[in-house]
């Protein structure tokens, strides 16, 4: 078997001119606040309020913006209830390209409307009894559609890579990196940017607790595969790491680190009430794990990325209320 060709940091540095000007340059926010209370300096760059309310946005226009002339006009096609769904709509929105998007029947309707405010045509199908990938896969063998992936595809990868680019550019190298972990595609794009600019920074990836596969995969060697997890961070719910983003994060992660899911409720509170920021739960790994280490953070220079925001207010309230 042939090794899948790994994306590079190079890779991430010709991502960040084809989504200048159209992706946000998200700002990095500090706290006074949580720096006393860590005894830390900590960095944090919002994703949050990235276009679409998520850094999926970088990796979709990155990889929409690659596609020949026979691609653009057939379309693209991807399958997600959540933030990579956006991402991809509105990316082909921008570069006029035709996109199909598969959601299970019972998404909230708030993100089926985002997602066909976009432009995007949205096919529904029961997460109970079909199979998103095969309903995917057949929309593209059919229509001749070009599926992109949420996390296991170079381009994506390279993408969600200049989310670190950017904040190494803004504030140097650093001691600590905390990021949040699905299937590996912000973590892998993070750790191209990390060993090139800062290769000392010790970089986490940050699980919620009742889905570590990342863990169990990155300290056993191997993928492992688990049933969709419990846990209210939605944008982790992944099963299992990617084929492409596992041997990045191995070669180049330190550790991958879990949280539960009431310390994310605790932080949300925390961004809400002293940063005055609005963020969804899996946005919320990264600073929940930085607070566990304690002491060994004492004196660092430490960043966070808060991967996203996208949360009902409702749910919100109800959460963090
Ligand atoms: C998708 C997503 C993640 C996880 O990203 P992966 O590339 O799948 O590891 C984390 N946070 C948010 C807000 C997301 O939308």
């Amino acid at each position: 078997m042939t090794e899948p060709k790994l994306p590079t940091y190079d890779d991430v540095v010709a991502a960040a001119g084809r989504i200048a000007g159209q992706a946000h340059r998200t700002p990095v926010l500090t706290s006074r606040t949580v720096d006393e209370q860590l005894g830390a300096r900590l960095y944090f760059k919002a994703e949050n309020l990235q276009r679409t309310g998520a850094f999926k946005f970088r990796g979709a226009f990155n990889a929409l913006s690659q596609f020949d002339s026979a691609q653009r006009e057939a379309g693209v096609v991807a399958f997600s209830s959540g933030n990579h769904a956006q991402a991809v709509a509105l990316s082909a929105q921008l570069l006029g390209i035709p996109a199909t998007i598969v959601m299970p029947l019972d998404a909230p309707a708030a993100k089926v409307a985002a997602t066909r405010g976009y432009g995007a045509t949205v096919v529904t199908y029961d997460r109970y009894t079909e199979d998103r990938e095969q309903i995917g896969r057949d929309l593209a063998a059919r229509h001749g559609l070009t599926l992109i992936p949420p996390y296991d595809h170079p381009h994506v990868i390279a993408g969600q890579g200049t989310v670190a680019k950017e904040l190494f550019e803004e504030v140097g190298e650093l001691d600590y990196l905390f990021v949040p972990l699905g299937g590996g595609g912000l973590l892998s794009g993070t750790a191209l940017a990390t060993r090139a600019l800062s290769p000392k920074t010790r970089l986490y990836g940050v699980e919620p607790e009742a889905g570590n596969d990342g863990q169990q995969s990155f300290r056993s060697g191997a993928i492992v595969h688990i049933d969709t997890p419990k846990t209210i961070a939605d944008g982790a719910q992944t099963q299992h790491l990617g084929k492409l983003t596992f041997p990045i994060l191995q070669r180049d992660v330190d550790d991958i680190l879990t949280v539960p899911d009431a310390r994310l409720v605790d932080e949300m509170r925390f961004f809400a009430s002293r940063m005055k920021m609005i963020t969804e739960p899996t946005g919320c790994l990264g600073l929940a794990a930085a607070r566990a280490l304690g002491d060994s953070l004492h004196g660092k220079k430490v960043g966070i990325i808060v991967s996203g925001g996208n949360v009902d207010l409702p749910r919100f309230a109800e959460l963090a209320g």
